[in-house]
């Protein structure tokens, strides 16, 4: 069985633009090594919009990344995308897009159009997954990873399910290609089940409690909001809840390489930092087309 190594949460908020406000839950600065490829997590809402008055758009407008991945997973409510590289796209409820800036793009996250119109209630996650050193240079990709592509795997005999975003889990593959190993799982348990999951020996391990009271197979309880890091040693955790549950769980093989970061950019070494702010002030990582009008 797993141990429990820590876990953290917190109460503060801060917007991200005016679209998203954002509990940090970790980020780079302190963590890069025990959630390794995980580099970053925001937690968007939940919270309850008004419907937009006219030309208004909520989000965050232009801004760069280089050397990792955005992964936005979408609870309640709808995102729009569009990057430099060509990638764009509006996803819902249960959707996925995983966008990797790798070499370096520009782009904006915004409500989407539908959303705005009718506003009500908003929740997401926002995931930093960094690339190994040989692929931060790569080209940029996107994938939107609609929810009807995600397997749906039955677990706590039927009393809950997991969706497997990236990874595998009981013979069943995630739609996302990754560049280093990843278990991406978005799980949900109605109250009093349990469920058991076995992961890959040494790799990282975390749930992160979005709504419901959680038990670990270990005894501590973890509360809404919360992330638990587990031991990367052992290959079993169990997680049983005690009022209806969403737990998202990320674990990955540790990438074992320098993280150095600043702001958007995360790269190996403080010079790759430098290159970036002055590829990024040079317009080497494109600019977005004008804005289709609808
Ligand atoms: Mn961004």
């Amino acid at each position: 069985m797993k141990k429990l190594l820590f876990s953290q949460t917190t109460e503060q908020r801060h917007w991200v633009g005016d679209g998203f406000p954002v509990r940090s839950i970790f980020s780079y600065n302190d963590r890069a090594q025990e959630m390794s490829p995980f580099l970053l997590m925001d937690y968007a809402g939940p919270a309850i919009f008004p419907a937009a008055t006219a030309n208004e758009r909520r989000g965050v407008g232009e801004h760069p990344h280089r050397g990792f991945e955005t992964v936005t997973i979408v609870y309640d409510g709808q995102v729009e995308h569009r990057d430099s590289a060509g990638g764009g796209g509006i996803i819902g409820p249960g959707d996925v897009q995983w966008m990797t800036a790798a070499s370096g793009l520009v782009h904006e996250e915004f409500h989407g159009p539908d959303f705005a119109k009718k506003g009500g209630r908003f929740e997401m996650v926002q995931l930093w997954v960094n690339l190994p050193r040989a692929y931060k240079m790569s080209p940029p990709r996107y994938q939107g990873i609609l929810s009807d592509q995600i397997p749906v795997v039955s677990v706590a005999q039927g009393a809950g399910t997991a969706r497997i975003i990236a990874g595998e889990f009981e013979g069943q593959k995630g739609p996302a290609m990754t560049f280093s190993s990843i278990n991406l799982w978005d799980i949900r348990l109605t109250a009093g089940a349990a469920a058991e999951f076995t992961v890959p020996q040494g790799q990282t391990a975390s749930v992160f409690v979005l709504d419901g009271k959680v038990r670990l197979g270990t005894g501590e309880s973890l509360p809404e909001a919360s992330l638990a890091v587990l031991d990367p040693q052992g290959e079993r955790f169990t997680l049983a809840a005690e009022s209806d549950a969403k737990i998202l769980f990320m674990g990955g093989e540790p990438l074992h390489e320098p993280v150095v970061g600043y702001g958007p950019f995360v790269m190996n070494s403080k010079a790759e930092i430098l290159q970036a702010i002055t590829d990024y002030q040079l317009g080497r990582m494109g600019q977005l087309a004008q804005e289709v009008v609808r």
